[in-house]
């Protein structure tokens, strides 16, 4: 961390609870899950996992292995340029998994595959399609890669089932290349995002940025006018942390009153929800976000 910045009050974790979180947490360890929830170590664990006031409850699961073919500069999850080949009974074995643990909304998402021909889109797809076959009730949203801007990839999972397609655009367009993977890149998020919701009728798109990377105001305003343009629905903002010393420093930690200012700012350009918090994260209370944009 940046000697000259200084970790605030507001970033404290606070103690999971609750009856429902004690439930989800129960049968995950029965299931033998791996949750990104637990192994990030997220401080929303026990908000999403109770479901908050409208008893949704949401968690996050990852596919196509631990190990990811990119590096990104603010990311502590392990790369490597030829990780082990996707297992094929996962998507089965992950749907038989989710649909007999009691949650109501699933995030599924994963490392990039640049070594897999479609980027792991069309096992991707076979994970929701299992998933929807064995609980249709369950509400899923995939937090995917931008699989190179393949928008055959992008289509396949568009129309696996799922009810929510988000990729995230990480930072504003000027800190791209330095928080992000070169393969990755603003143009190319946004053809993804463009591309997902024009694919199919109704699909609903969601895009997350980090904030405290050294952005200005008017840069993160240009960010939220590009979304608007391809009619991204749902934004989230949360504070970027640095997860060790060898990833990049925090160049400011912003306050709470400044998140309010971007939900309240985005929600009146037009996205249908924004979630803007310090701990807020792309998959924070999902499920009650998506519920809330399909009722407004
Ligand atoms: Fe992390 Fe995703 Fe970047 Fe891979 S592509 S290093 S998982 S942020
Ligand atoms: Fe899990 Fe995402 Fe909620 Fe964190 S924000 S507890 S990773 S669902």
């Amino acid at each position: 961390r940046d000697p000259n910045v200084k970790k605030p009050e507001w970033l404290r974790q606070r103690a999971p609870q609750g009856e429902r979180f004690e439930e989800v947490k129960e049968s995950i360890s029965r299931l033998n899950l791996n949750t990104v929830c637990q192994e990030a170590q997220c401080p929303n664990i026990g908000e999403c996992w109770n479901g908050g006031g409208d008893g949704i409850a949401t968690a996050t699961i990852m596919v196509l292995g631990d190990t990811c073919t990119r590096g990104c500069r603010f990311c502590a999850v392990k790369t490597s340029r030829t990780p082990p080949p996707p297992d094929p009974m996962e998507p089965l074995n992950t749907a038989l998994a989710i649909a007999s643990w009691g949650v109501d909304y699933i995030v599924i998402t994963s490392v990039d595959r640049d070594d897999i021909p479609d980027g792991g889109s069309g096992h991707f797809a076979q994970t929701v399609r299992a998933m929807k076959e064995l609980k249709p009730e369950i509400m899923v949203e995939c937090l995917t890669s931008d699989f190179r801007g393949d928008l055959k990839a992008v289509d396949t999972l568009v129309h696996s089932g799922l009810d929510v397609f988000a990729h995230n655009v990480e930072t504003v367009k000027r800190l791209q290349r330095i928080v992000r993977d070169p393969r990755a890149g603003y143009e190319q998020s946004l053809s993804v995002l463009k591309h997902a919701k024009i694919s199919k009728k109704g699909m609903i798109t969601k895009t997350s940025i980090m904030l405290g990377l050294g952005e200005t105001a008017d840069e993160v305003k240009e960010a939220m006018d590009d979304l608007r343009a391809i009619d991204v629905d749902i934004l989230t903002f949360g504070q970027y942390l640095q997860p060790t010393p060898l990833h990049l420093t925090v160049k400011e930690y912003v306050s709470p009153e400044k998140f309010a200012y971007w939900k309240e700012y985005g929600e009146s350009i037009g996205f249908r929800y924004v979630a803007s918090g310090p701990l807020v994260r792309s998959s924070y209370r999902a499920g009650e976000l998506f519920v809330k944009t399909m009722v407004k």
